[in-house]
């Protein structure tokens, strides 16, 4: 295992990324990003996606150096084309669209389509939470079919994440962030690389036996760094939540992907995102004030239920990714051997030196 700092990561990553071909800005947004996906617990965003989008970009599946543009604009509502640049950038640049319209309006709605992979979205909540907004985001992965609907055996659904940001005043905001998979793709593959294994159940082979082998999404894949690709496996990842999370899942698809005009999944499709958000001002909805309060008396209720085991505590939405960050940002933040030579080879394939590499180390 490799402990990195975090700061230090971010510069790593941002120099692999420049010497992959983007601006500056550019490369430091994707370093900023995946490494707040590790402090916040969510490795499989993180930085073991280094080596894949550094692929992607060379194979031109992912396009540096572009921004959002509106196809339709309206004071509350806009559709943007993301023309498949990264998530980093351009998904950022519809949430401030989104910030700005719901400040204005009260309430806002934006369509995003063909946005590069947009890694964790609870960074986006985050950012309105910032602003004061609540959001909501249903979003599709076009292109990526992982995950068997419930009652199936076949892949027919993207890991289509599901999201919504409450803020809170002087509190971090309240944060539901998760994939409509048993787990998301990135566990699969941190799981592959050495890292912390899935669920038993959470894979499904194709004679309906459940598995939590990454084999059966990837197919026979080199022990270590080296390639993934979750359309060469024979089964599937399930879907959460029985036929509800397949539900709503298959709403993410409906309106991540159908409803932005990203295309819902299928074979032969270009991958990208697709992201359906809602924005909504609660000093509008709430000219009385009562709505923070509540919120706050809410949670202290909730979080009064006695817990299952003894000594164990029930967290709120967001609770579990603040407490991840503040401990990694103090210890550093672990990644498997796997993550971290897979970071090492692009690097150095790329050119940088091996004392700038290790420059991120603890
Ligand atoms: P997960 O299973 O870890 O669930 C995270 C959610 O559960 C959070 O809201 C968290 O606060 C809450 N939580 C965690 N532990 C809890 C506890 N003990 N008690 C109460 N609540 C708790 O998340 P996931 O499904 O693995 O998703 C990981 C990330 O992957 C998310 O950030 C998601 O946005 C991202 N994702 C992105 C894409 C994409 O295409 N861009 C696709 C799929 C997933």
């Amino acid at each position: 295992m490799a402990v990195v700092d975090a700061e230090r990561l971010v510069t790593l990553v941002a120099a692999i990324f420049e010497a992959a071909g983007c601006a500056p800005m550019e490369a430091a947004a994707i370093g900023r990003y995946l490494t707040e996906a590790n402090l916040t617990g969510h490795d499989s965003h993180g930085v073991a996606r280094v080596q894949r989008y550094v692929d992607w970009l060379a194979e031109g599946k992912v396009e540096a150096g572009k921004s959002v543009t509106a196809i339709v604009d309206t004071p509350s509502l806009a559709v943007l084309d993301g023309h498949y640049g990264f998530g980093q950038t351009v998904g950022p640049q519809a949430v401030k669209i989104g910030i700005a319209k719901a400040k204005a309006q009260g309430l806002a709605a934006v369509a995003l389509r063909h946005a590069g992979h947009l890694g964790r979205i609870g960074d986006f909540a985050e950012m309105a939470a910032a602003e004061g907004l609540v959001s909501i985001h249903f979003v599709n992965v076009v292109g990526s079919i992982l995950v068997a609907p419930f009652g199936g055996v076949d892949r027919r659904i993207s890991t289509a994440p599901y999201c919504i940001g409450v803020p809170r005043p002087g509190a971090a905001p309240l944060l539901l962030d998760f994939a409509t998979s048993l787990v998301a793709e990135g566990k699969v593959l941190v799981a592959s690389m050495g890292g912390k294994p899935v669920p038993p159940d959470a894979l499904i082979a194709p004679d309906g036996s459940k598995s939590g082998d990454p084999a059966v999404l990837y197919g026979p894949y080199p022990q270590g760094p080296g390639t993934r690709d979750p359309m060469r496996g024979p089964g599937a990842i399930r879907a959460f939540g029985e036929h509800k999370g397949s539900g709503l899942a298959f709403m993410c698809e409906i309106l991540g992907g159908a409803l932005t005009g990203a295309g819902t999944t299928g074979p032969d499709k270009r991958f990208c995102n697709g992201m359906m958000s809602i924005y909504v001002d609660p000093r509008v909805v709430d000219p009385d004030g009562f709505f923070p309060a509540e919120c706050a008396d809410y949670v202290a209720y909730y979080k009064s239920a006695r817990p299952v085991e003894a000594g164990g505590e029930v967290l709120v939405p967001g609770e579990a990714e603040q407490r991840s960050k503040a401990k990694k940002l103090k210890d550093g933040i672990p990644l498997s051997d796997g993550t971290w030579d897979s970071i090492v080879a692009t690097a150095r394939r790329l050119g940088l030196d091996d004392a700038h590499i290790r420059a991120a180390l603890r």
